[in-house]
């Protein structure tokens, strides 16, 4: 199938691109209960979408400048980040520079999904106003944002949503308001080619074994709209008879190559 004869209403690919990974030393974070003083390696992921020869990207990753720390750093919430390979290398290996990303649609503003806005400060950002409102707001640190990764982003072309939206009206890419991790978290339903829908659920739960226990993390903003948000995305993939990509989910990142065009099914 030619990537140059778009179907109506479908991506023409999507690539997976590493955006590092994210160690905790304690494991109940996520399952509060559960796995107490284990650490936990958890494998980060940012997504480039190529739609009507446009390129859209879902998330941006960890700081690229993460990547001159070979033991990388403790960013937020307890967590350290280590970049092995920077987003702007993977960009370059397909071919594109950070200017050619028309859009950025953003799951939330922690700093392995937010980490490279200064790169594309010219895009178009796509997220819920009330996640904005929570990432410029006075309980920022709170909820484990690092606002100097996006000091640039108020002054972006921002798209700011309240609830759902079909982004380009053709039902290729739309937003789904999955709120609780954070206040205004989003996902994405992208779908492909071939009549195949994804559902990037970013950190909605951070494992399939967290979504299908229903564990909210203790870091999260709201409880109950998470599980809400877990139930959502659990109908959405039954409906749509959908493929699930948790972000941190170890299986479900490495199910995708890195780096390589995804379509046409
Ligand atoms: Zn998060």
């Amino acid at each position: 199938m030619s990537l140059d004869r778009e179907q109506p209403g479908t991506v023409e690919s999507i690539y997976r691109l590493e955006a590092g990974f994210a160690l905790a030393a304690d494991r109940s974070i996520y399952t509060p209960g559960r796995f107490q003083g284990e650490p936990i390696t958890l494998p980060c992921n940012a997504y480039l979408i190529r739609r009507a020869g446009e390129w859209t990207l879902w998330d941006t990753g960890m700081p690229d400048e993460l990547a001159l720390e070979p033991e990388g750093r403790i960013i937020a919430h307890g967590l350290r980040g280590i970049l092995p390979r920077t987003l702007r290398s993977q960009l370059q290996e397909i071919g594109v520079v950070p200017d050619d990303i028309g859009t950025v649609i953003l799951s939330h503003g922690h700093f392995d999904h937010v980490g490279n806005a200064a790169l594309f400060r010219h895009a178009t950002w796509v997220l819920q106003s009330a996640e904005f409102d929570a990432m410029v707001g006075p309980d920022a640190a709170r909820h484990g944002y690092r606002p100097e990764l996006y000091e640039g982003l108020r002054d972006a072309r921002l798209l700011l949503l309240d609830g759902d939206r079909d982004l380009f009206s053709d039902g290729s890419v739309s937003v789904i308001a999955t709120p609780g991790h954070t206040p205004g978290h989003a996902s994405l339903l992208v779908r492909t080619q071939g009549g195949r829908a994804i559902v990037l659920s970013g950190d909605v739960a951070h494992s399939s074994f967290n979504l299908e226990h229903r564990y909210v993390p203790t870091m999260n903003a709201d409880a109950e709209a998470s599980r809400r948000s877990m139930e959502r995305i659990v109908d959405l993939v039954r409906e749509e008879d959908a493929e699930l990509w948790i972000n941190h989910d170890p299986g479900h990142a490495t199910a995708v190559p890195a780096g390589r065009a995804i379509f046409g099914w």
